[in-house]
């Protein structure tokens, strides 16, 4: 089964370098039926219409449903999983947005985090980010060569185009690795946003449809926009709240050209990014006729701005009252266009991960252990301490290669989390490193607990409802023995991994605690009966159960989850 999985993951890789050069000629219209097809399925959809909204936690999808009118109440009317997990412990975008589509676990996926740490890297940045090819010279996480090279499985685009070639695989979103996590290494069209206008591969020219959006984006950019509308129920949200420099809660994203964040960015961190994503979903329908083929497409849609505006205003603020009201109804107008192409579409909402608060409205408003993460935290002060204490003074690379830096003996990305031992230590010293840090974490109080990574990969391969594991069960769902870190801690509950807050950046995700792996799943298509299920399932449940409405067959052990009966009546969606 695993071997199965690991055979075709080979081919696609060695397929890699067509995919990127297949990407500009991208396919317009259905292809012709000349390629031996499997049937498809009698009545399954013609079109999957996979959404993951950024940071779209299962708090908020609790508080806000009683306000939606729009595409979302629509959504409501399927079949409604309030209790989604992101069952591991790193809930961060890119892990998360790996489980949506492949139906496996982050330590399957090989997506342990957003990034992570080769200290053996031959380049002298030493952080490789999820989806950038690092092997190419002219790749940095601030600038990544974008590829998928780092994803261990296949999505189920690419499962449909094995089993009838003439499926289509599309992603887009504002973020590349939303795209890359949800189409995989074989897509037919795949964009993001990149500081103002849409994007792709490199050597993929930008069809017609996105050079249009991109000079309607620029003309947009340059004129500005206006405060957006305040819904009444949105208004009790209005209320300024003090982070360090940083006042949030009254934001109405205001569009200014001659503001001090750039446009471009303004525009990523409003309820603007999601309506252009949309915009652009909605015309490659039309112009790739998607969902009119002989075999089911595949589009994914990664709406980002519910992030942005999370970790720049916070969860409970006016700004995310107006983002989910936009939400909503951007969403239900681009439903309006799908129903008006007259393809029987199914659609799929979830999201990457959830979010919490940021810690000082968190303590104004009942919660008052939140707080930040100490700074002291950071592998690299820690390393320093432990350097000292054991008298390590050998020249290492460093975390953060730089003039005038020096080598580090561990390494993090932030505080908490992943903690990496440099590889150029001798085993005694690292064995030495490992238990003074071990040491030293345990013995802080924001840490909740702590586990090396042999601890970790000791851990059986968790199942059972996700509720109910254990914390070492959680890392173990995103442990990646080739990329996770030597030791990895957890913080405490509402301790933000986030020692200060800065402009747009206020609070973040990416913790061990259900506030971050609680996610909504939805699944709707029209005519079908409605129901709500609220134990707990995964989102490593959603790639199977979309495989089954369409008819689609994968070898068996391929999905960590399980396939999903939404039919909400006798009929099994799963037989
Ligand atoms: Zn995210």
């Amino acid at each position: 089964m695993a071997r199965s999985i690991a055979i075709s993951h080979k081919s696609c890789l060695a397929a890699l370098a067509l995919c990127l050069v297949a990407a500009p000629a991208m396919a317009k219209e259905a292809p012709a039926a000349d390629a031996p097809q499997t049937e498809v399925k009698p009545a399954a959809p013609k079109l999957i219409v996979a959404i993951s909204v950024d940071q779209f936690s299962a708090d908020l999808f609790a508080e806000y449903r009683e306000h939606y009118t729009g595409g979302l109440a629509r959504l409501l009317k399927g079949a409604v999983f309030p209790a989604g997990f992101q069952s591991h412990a790193a809930t961060e975008t890119c892990p998360g947005h790996s489980t949506l589509m492949t139906g496996a676990h982050p330590a399957r996926t090989g997506i342990i985090a957003n990034t992570w740490v080769d200290l053996s890297a031959a380049r002298a940045e030493k952080k490789v980010y999820c989806v950038e090819d690092e092997s190419k010279p002219e790749s940095s996480t601030a600038k990544p060569f974008v590829s998928s090279v780092h994803l261990k499985v296949p999505t189920l685009g690419e499962w449909a185009k094995k089993q009838w070639p003439a499926s289509r695989n599309v992603a887009v979103s504002t973020k590349d690795r939303a795209v890359v996590m949800m189409g995989g290494h074989q897509i037919d069209a795949a964009f993001w946003y990149d500081r103002g206008a849409y994007t792709s591969f490199v050597g993929a020219p930008l069809p017609p449809e996105v050079l249009k959006l991109n000079d309607g984006l620029k003309a947009l950019l340059a004129k500005g926009a206006p405060a957006m509308a305040v819904p009444a129920w949105c208004a009790a949200r209005d209320r300024a709240v003090q982070a360090g420099s940083v006042t949030v809660g009254t934001g109405r994203f205001v569009l200014d050209p001659k503001g001090k964040v750039k446009p471009a960015d303004q525009l990523r961190v409003s309820p603007r990014a999601d309506a252009a994503t949309l915009d652009l979903a909605a015309s490659l329908l039309t112009s790739m006729k998607l969902g009119k083929g002989t075999a089911p497409d595949i589009l994914s849609v990664s709406l980002s701005a519910n992030d942005y505006v999370g970790h720049a205003y916070g969860t409970e603020g006016l700004e995310m009252c107006i983002q989910q009201h936009e939400l909503d109804q951007k969403l239900g107008a681009f439903f309006a266009k799908l129903d008006a192409s007259g393809v029987d579409y199914a659609v799929m909402l979830s999201a990457d991960h959830g979010g919490i608060d940021l810690p000082e409205r968190l303590r104004e408003q009942g919660v008052p252990e939140a707080g930040r993460g100490d700074a002291a935290l950071s592998g690299e002060v820690l390393g320093r301490a432990i350097a000292a204490e054991l008298g390590i003074t050998k020249p290492l690379p460093s975390c953060n290669p730089g003039p005038d830096v020096a080598g580090n003996i561990v390494c993090s990305d932030g505080v908490g989390g992943d903690y990496w031992i440099s590889p150029q230590l001798t085993p005694e010293e690292r064995a030495k490193v490992s238990e003074k840090l071990v040491a030293r974490l345990k013995a802080h109080p924001q840490v909740e607990a702590v586990f090396t990574a042999d601890e970790i990969a000791a851990t059986p391969y968790p199942h059972g409802h996700p509720q109910d594991w254990s914390l070492i069960q959680r890392a173990r769902a995103s442990f990646d023995p080739t990329r996770s870190g030597q030791v990895y801690a957890a913080l405490k509950r509402a301790i933000i991994a986030m020692p200060k807050a800065g402009p747009g950046y206020v609070t973040t995700h990416g913790s061990i605690w259900d506030y971050d792996r609680r996610v909504p799943m939805i699944f709707w298509r029209k005519g079908m009966k409605g129901m709500e299920q609220p134990q707990p399932v995964e989102t490593v449940d959603i790639a199977p159960t979309l495989a089954a409405l369409i008819g689609l067959k994968v070898p068996e052990g391929a999905f960590d989850g399980r396939c999903l009966d939404v039919d909400g009546g006798p009929a099994d969606t799963c037989r």
